[in-house]
């Protein structure tokens, strides 16, 4: 029988000692075994955290690992250099969080290792539920936090259609009223678990949920409408070119100014698209040679949809306005992934090695 659609800012949800029990079995006997779940110590924890933030769990398990070999402590990473850091992490994406890890490594070595969240939130990069996660599974302080999985899961358990950033406080509210408090850790990442894995964006495993009784979406067939789905971002299309130049077996790059995407990396020279075949910024910067289109890399990153359109340049010289690097270097450069993919079509069109990043 199809039920009455609930009034959602009526209901007062919450999950009962007995609810939260059921969750915390279900997490004590179905978590995945994600390498930084071995262990307490803050620091690995923090870097797992700030891995995390906008990418899969698939993607962020060899890339922590790999951080955790080559920076086993948070004094290591403090007295790193910026580029093999960025070396490391290229790949991941949204660079910043790399920087500020550096940044909140060296914070921490001035001032210690925060002990709750109020000192976690006083280390540069670290925000409202970085701070909470952290000191929640870390260190077992009683703080609740709200991801995206967290909000999806409240969304439909309290059958709440509201958007944004109603939804948003409405489930910190909630996450506030609920947290377990003798396992704070565990009662977070078991929301955020499940989520993750049951109740999913689409077709969420509602049959295996410890909570099927308890959902207000369940019980009112609600599930596929909640969260309420926000209007659609509008896509903006770029358009830039992109020369990759060479000269006796080595590339001619440039370090990406301060301000930009990707500051501080290394790329191929490169500009926002002008209706010129060869056009003249690129030009001066390159210098003079025997010019070839490639073919157009596409990349998405946020709302933005980029073509990059290739083209190989056979230098002349080298110009003095470029790095000059051989292909065996190029490996050990950071470059953001759009790059990393130009150099792989242009090393196939010379029919040499592709190198993975070292
Ligand atoms: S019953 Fe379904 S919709 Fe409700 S919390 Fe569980 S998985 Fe999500």
């Amino acid at each position: 029988m199809r039920l009455r659609r609930a009034t959602t800012l009526s209901l007062k949800f919450s999950i009962s000692g007995k609810d939260g029990g059921a969750l915390l079995a279900w997490y004590d006997q179905n978590r995945r075994e994600l390498p930084w779940r071995k262990t307490q110590d803050p620091y690995a924890v923090w870097v797992s955290e700030i891995m995390l933030q906008q990418t899969q769990v698939s993607t962020v398990v060899p890339y922590w690992e790999r951080w955790m070999q080559t920076f086993p402590t948070v004094e290591s990473l403090a007295s790193a250099d910026e580029q093999d850091v960025l070396s490391i992490w290229q790949g991941l994406g949204y660079y910043r969080r790399c920087r500020m890890l550096l940044a909140g490594s060296r914070w921490v070595l001035d001032h210690g290792m925060p002990i709750d969240v109020e000192g976690w939130l006083c280390v540069p990069g670290v925000g409202q539920y970085t701070a909470r996660a952290i000191a929640s599974i870390a260190q077992g302080v009683a703080a609740p936090v709200v991801d995206g999985n967290v909000e999806r899961v409240y969304a439909r358990l309290a059958g709440d259609d509201r958007l944004g950033k109603e939804l948003h406080a409405a489930a910190w509210d909630w996450a506030h009223q609920n947290l377990f408090a003798s396992r704070p850790g565990d009662w977070n990442q078991a929301l955020m678990e499940l989520g993750a894995t049951v109740c999913t964006p689409n077709r969420p495993a509602c049959g295996s949920c410890p909570l099927e009784d308890r959902c207000v979406a369940r019980q009112s067939w609600r599930v596929d409408d909640l969260p309420t789905k926000p209007p659609k971002m509008r896509v903006v299309k770029l358009r830039q070119s992109v020369w990759v130049p060479i000269h006796q077996g080595q590339f001619g790059l440039r370090q990406i100014p301060a301000g930009q995407w990707w500051e501080g990396m290394w790329e191929f020279p490169r500009i926002d698209w002008v209706a010129e075949t060869e056009p003249s910024e690129l030009r001066e910067l390159c210098g003079g040679g025997w010019l070839e289109y490639s073919g157009t890399v596409r990349h998405s990153v946020t709302c933005h949809r980029i073509a990059i359109d290739v083209s190989f340049l056979r230098c002349d010289d080298r110009s003095d306005r470029l790095h000059w690097y051989d292909t065996a270097s190029l490996a050990k450069l950071p470059m953001p992934s759009p790059q990393r993919r130009i150099l792989k079509l242009i090393l196939n069109q010379l029919g040499l090695p592709t190198t993975d990043p070292s």
